[in-house]
């Protein structure tokens, strides 16, 4: 089975805009087996959609496409289809109802063009969209050699196109092949070291071709690996997941910080929790990033941990030392972290101290901004951030690690 991503939009073809989509889904067919011949970008235009769909249902057995989906009038993917299809445009009652509940939960009527979304070819399906108003369309377009092809065509917005392929596309694609069995992944979420020192770390585990698969991304100096192991039921993957899970614990140790959707900022805030320990922020390096990370991430694990923070100006003459101190006094909390102004080491690079206080003492470390400006004060924040769930890691584990000491 081979695969072509399409990717539809203006924004795309004119470089307003990265197709950060088709990588996207180009990863994701990776891991599924199902390899990816070409990658297409067309504009809205109906002749130019059309070429691309005709183009790729001649060479591909499954093409996923994105964007095109909208209500306006340069949304035309539906008439592509159609047109491709040879079959007509036809109102799907059930997807109105559910385009209109859409408008009418947010107390709104729906624009008449909003319609339009409710239309699909005659004989394809609806791929349900859970967080917006364009369903997807899961079309079969015929084949000059008789064959078909199974197109999937999804909205551009890339959190609702991410889902949509999660519920709906990836369980169809796993039936199309059920002689392979199915697929089961899982993320582990590490942050303090690059990504290619954790590959080194790893034995061997990231290789092409590999079973079960293990793939390794980096984001915001967040790395990433996922594994993705494929067997005859649900249980035989997580058996095969859970080997390598333990493997990769084992050799990147507290650089593992959590799984699947966590961030290092939600494993900081679980961390206090755990502790019984709350938390306060005061920062000037970072600009509010920190505040923000820690104020949502406690509102998404419940909250009551993050007592607030404080954005200093530049030139507050406070070292972070007595910030820290401060910020656990004057909020109450049990701990205290500060983010100093921006220093110029002895080597001419831009450093910021960051410090943690608590009731046991101070702890400082010295971090030095690397990349771009704004990828440097986030890669800078969730240092900050993750010191504290590292120093939580460090007063626990002595008992966890030589349990009989602890009596
Ligand atoms: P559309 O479904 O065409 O209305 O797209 C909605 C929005 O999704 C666009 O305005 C873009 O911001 C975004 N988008 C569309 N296609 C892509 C793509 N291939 N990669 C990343 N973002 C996209
Ligand atoms: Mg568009």
């Amino acid at each position: 089975m081979r695969a072509e991503v399409i990717a539809i939009g203006d924004e795309l073809t004119t470089g307003a805009r990265l197709d950060t989509n088709s990588q996207w889904l180009s990863a994701e067919l990776a891991v599924l087996g199902i390899p990816v011949i070409f990658h297409t970008t067309a504009t809205d235009t109906l002749e130019a959609g059309a070429e691309a769909f005709r183009i790729a249902a001649g060479r591909a057995d499954v093409v996923v496409a994105t964007g095109g989906l909208g209500p306006t009038a340069d949304d035309l993917t539906r008439d592509v289809l159609a047109a491709v299809a040879c079959q007509p445009l036809e109102l799907s009652a059930e997807a109105l109802v559910v385009v209109e509940s859409r408008f009418a939960r947010r107390g709104m009527a729906m624009p008449e063009t909003n319609r339009r979304q409710a239309l699909f070819p005659r004989g394809s399906r609806v791929i349900p969209n859970p967080d917006g108003t364009a369903p997807g369309l899961d079309v079969d377009l015929p084949r000059p050699d008789g064959g078909g092809s199974r197109v999937f065509a999804l909205p551009g917005v890339p959190a609702e196109m991410q889902l949509m392929w999660r519920q709906t596309v990836v369980p169809a694609l796993l039936a199309m092949q059920p002689e392979r069995g199915t697929i089961v992944q899982r993320r582990i979420k590490c942050f303090g070291a690059g990504e290619s020192a954790i590959e080194q770390m790893l034995p061997d585990l990231v290789r092409r071709g590999r079973e079960p698969l293990v793939g390794i991304t980096a984001h915001e100096a967040t790395i990433t690996l996922r594994i993705a192991a494929r067997g005859r039921d649900e249980a035989a993957c997580r058996a095969l997941i859970a080997a390598d899970e333990v493997t990769i614990r084992g050799c990147l140790g507290p650089l593992v910080y959590g799984v699947e959707d966590d961030e290092v900022e939600d494993a900081a805030i679980r961390a206090a929790r755990a502790a019984g320990l709350s938390l306060a922020s005061a920062e000037i390096g970072t600009q509010g990033r920190v505040a923000a990370l820690l104020a949502q991430a406690d509102a998404r694990g419940g909250g009551r941990v993050f007592r607030g923070g404080r954005v200093l100006a530049p030139d507050a003459p406070d070292d972070p030392t007595s910030s820290a101190v401060r910020a656990r006094h004057d909020a109450g909390a049990d701990l205290g972290l500060a983010i100093g102004p921006p220093q110029t080491d002895a080597e001419g690079k831009t450093t910021l101290d960051i410090v943690l206080a608590s009731a046991a003492g101070v702890e400082r470390v010295t971090h030095r901004l690397g990349g771009g400006a704004s990828l440097a004060l986030s890669r800078a924040a969730k240092t900050a951030v993750d010191l504290v769930r590292r120093s939580l890691l460090a007063t626990r584990s002595p008992q966890v690690s030589h349990p009989t000491e602890a009596v």
